[in-house]
């Protein structure tokens, strides 16, 4: 379920993520927030760096601030966790085509990374994380998440997706006993996606 509009966030300001991350702690002043957001997009010119108009920039910024309110409520029980997923979009691998070589296995179903690109985000997020000890699947769509959550139990779940892609997440997830956090794209699209490997490592 991709937004019905393309975004690309790589070049706005770090200091944008900290004040979302801010407010997501004050979300219950509901009376402010619209305008709140209003002022953050025309501080850092969020419209002049995407494109967006201001009804798609507003209803991006709100999808970070509650997948940031969401992280902060299960942080505690992640930490805690100790058998750990990782979630990455198919969307984010250098290669769409039979430039991956990643292994899809239809049963699970998931793609597992084979390195043919150093460059690659989804390569060096999947060092990364199973260096940490995490299973990491790369999944063509959030629909996966059941078959792999009735398969092996996870404590804590990292999943990475657009923000329309979370609430899928988020549906799955709410009726199970999974810890999760997560880490949204920067940058949309289907394809050549990106999103931050400083937050992802921040948050595994
Ligand atoms: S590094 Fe992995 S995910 Fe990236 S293109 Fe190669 S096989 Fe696919
Ligand atoms: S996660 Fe990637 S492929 Fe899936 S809807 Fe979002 S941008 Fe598209």
């Amino acid at each position: 379920m991709p937004y019905k509009f393309t975004f690309d966030l790589t070049k706005v300001p770090r200091f944008f993520f900290t004040e979302v991350a801010r407010i997501s702690y004050r979300r219950g002043m509901h009376k402010t927030l619209l305008k709140r957001l209003q002022d953050i997009i025309t501080k850092f010119r969020i419209q002049e760096a995407t494109g967006l108009n201001l009804s798609d920039a507003l209803v991006l910024l709100q999808d970070f601030i509650d997948l940031q309110a969401v992280n902060l409520l299960y942080r505690k029980d992640f930490l805690e966790s100790n058998k750990r997923a990782l979630f990455l979009p198919h969307c984010s691998r250098k290669y769409m085509d039979s430039r991956c070589k990643a292994n899809f296995d239809a049963s699970i179903p998931s793609y597992t990374c084979s390195h043919c690109s150093g460059d690659c985000l989804v390569n060096m997020t999947d060092c990364l994380a199973r260096k940490k000890g995490y299973d990491v699947y790369v999944l063509p769509g959030g629909s996966c998440i059941p078959k792999i959550l009735k398969t092996i139990h996870y404590e804590g779940i990292v999943g990475v997706a657009c923000g329309e892609e979370m609430r899928v997440y988020g549906e799955i997830l709410g009726g199970m006993n999974v810890a999760g956090q997560a880490v949204p794209l920067i940058k949309n699209g289907c394809a050549n996606t990106i999103f931050s490997m400083d937050t992802l490592a921040k948050t595994i």
